[in-house]
């Protein structure tokens, strides 16, 4: 009697035979090839430009699972990788010819709301967690696009419309449960296993598989005012960003700006003679009194013409799917980002130069403004860093696959962030790199706090296991 073998990459450049009934503990339905049904659902990503394709899909349903597979990839030393949410535009969720974790079946969410805190599966969506907190009025800092995943999201620092009062995604988390290379199952946080809570507070997968995420808990809506408002370009875009710049060093902490520039989309909300023309949008989500947030946002509300003015009363539920819509899943995405200091004249130039450029119907140039409690933690305070960011801008290209125009696109993407970069902190946002950003991108995203993460890494992770992501290799 032969036993079924399959042929699975490893991480030093070949190829192991690993007999199938080596796989039991992982349920039958957990465990998927390509051809097998559900097989193209566990390996499907938000990127279109990333093709790969594992040879093997474990789908974990508890964290002793979970420490099978490690210690699986570790003795065959396996290529391996981590899929969350599978939105990390570098496609690190997928792992060509080697063993894909699917983490889609922990998606079990606890609110306290008496402890005010969260605990999370590390499957789970970003909605999931907007939902069920939201039930109790309480939220913790997440995402713009409500089907990133939590656990990429949250290990590459985080942020969001709630940034500006409450800090980095990891400064609202208290607790993971972690499956380090060893195939131990450990909680971690300031006080258990410190160095390594320092270090998955920013270093992404490098340190082991989360298993769950325990956050704190914020007051917040479930009304609040919200929106997107946006204005004709050709006309408005100067005096937007100058009323955008001079908003951004006066409202309060509750009022969160991003600006954007675009082709205007076919979107039932702007007048079809707009579709297709350059527009300046600015997106608001202001969490605080609605009085307080009438008088905030008038600045806005008043000026020219809008194509488009959504801002109003709404759910903060609303508001953290409303842009889902704009990032469809299986497009075609190239991004380049910095982090800034402030946005002065000379950014805002060479950010409207960019607009001009635009020829996708997708792309757009964009600018997050985070200023606020980030700001106000030491820069080692988890191995996030750049706690000297007020902005996160960039160029974020974006087509559909079929458009053979690609290239220029990316091209644009690449010459917009030329002009760009000089206006840089230095850092920039690791969760928003591609796959052709080199380690100095990487060093530069963590800065200070760069070689102690390698120094962790040594610790917990010596021979490299999990490589697959934005690697920090062992010091
Ligand atoms: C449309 C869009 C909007 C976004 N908006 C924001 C935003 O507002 N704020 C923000 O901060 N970021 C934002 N991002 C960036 C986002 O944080 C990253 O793309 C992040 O990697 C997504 O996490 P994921 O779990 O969906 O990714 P995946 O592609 O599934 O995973 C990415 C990597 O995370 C690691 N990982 C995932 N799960 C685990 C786990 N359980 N244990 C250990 N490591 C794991 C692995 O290294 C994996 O390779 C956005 C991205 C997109 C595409």
């Amino acid at each position: 009697m032969t036993t079924e073998k399959l042929n699975l990459r490893t991480f030093d450049g070949g190829v192991v035979d690993i007999d199938l009934s080596l796989l039991e503990t992982i349920p039958h339905k957990g465990r998927l090839r390509p051809g097998d049904p559900g097989y193209d659902d566990a390996t499907l990503i938000w990127n279109g430009l990333i093709d790969k394709e594992p040879a093997l899909v474990l789908r974990p349903e508890n964290s002793d699972e979970v420490a099978f597979a490690v210690n699986l990839a570790r003795e065959h030393r396996l290529l391996l990788s981590i899929k969350g949410g599978g939105h990390n535009i570098s496609g690190l969720a997928l792992v060509d010819g080697g063993m894909t974790l699917d983490m889609s079946l922990m998606r079990d969410i606890r609110v306290d709301p008496d402890q005010r805190l969260v605990h999370v599966g590390a499957g789970c969506l970003l909605g999931d967690v907007d939902r069920a907190t939201q039930e109790h009025g309480l939220a913790t800092t997440l995402g713009f696009v409500s089907e990133t995943g939590v656990a990429g999201l949250t290990l590459g620092g985080g942020f969001g419309y709630l940034s500006r009062q409450f800090g980095f995604t990891v400064d609202d988390l208290v607790e993971v449960e972690i499956v380090t290379a060893d195939g131990q199952i450990r909680p971690a946080n300031r006080e258990v296993e410190p160095d390594l809570f320092w270090a998955i507070r920013g270093g992404g997968g490098n340190y082991g598989v989360v298993t769950g995420f325990t956050y704190r808990l914020h007051d917040i809506g479930p009304d609040i005012v919200a929106g997107l408002i946006a204005w004709p370009a050709t006309d408005h875009a100067e005096d937007v960003l100058a009323i955008y710049q001079e908003m951004t060093t006066t409202v309060p902490r509750e009022l969160t700006l991003v600006c954007t520039t675009r082709l205007a989309p076919p979107a039932p909300f702007i007048p079809e003679v707009w579709h297709g023309k350059p527009i300046v949008a600015i997106v608001a989500c202001h969490t605080g009194d609605p009085r307080q947030a009438e008088e905030d946002l008038a600045p806005l509300k008043a000026f020219g013409k809008p194509v488009a003015d959504l801002i109003m009363p709404k759910t903060y539920v609303g508001q953290q799917s409303m842009l889902d819509a704009t990032q469809p899943k299986g497009a075609n995405y190239y991004w380049k980002t910095e982090f800034l200091p402030e946005v002065n004249d000379d950014f805002v130039a060479a950010f409207l130069a960019n607009a001009e450029g635009i020829e996708s119907p997708m792309s757009q140039m964009m600018m997050f403004h985070i200023a606020g409690a980030v700001n106000e933690h030491a820069e080692d305070d988890g191995a996030v860093g750049n706690r000297d960011a007020a902005f996160v801008a960039g160029a974020a290209g974006a087509w559909p696959g079929t458009d053979p125009e690609g290239e220029a696109y990316q091209h644009w993407v690449r010459s917009s962030w030329e002009r760009i970069r000089p206006f840089s902190t230095g850092g920039n946002y690791i969760n928003f790199q591609t796959t052709d950003d080199d380690v100095s991108r990487i060093e530069s995203s963590y800065r200070g706090n760069y070689e102690r993460l390698r120094r962790v890494k040594a610790d917990y992770d010596p021979d490299n296991v999990f490589r697959v992501n934005r690697n920090l290799e062992p010091a």
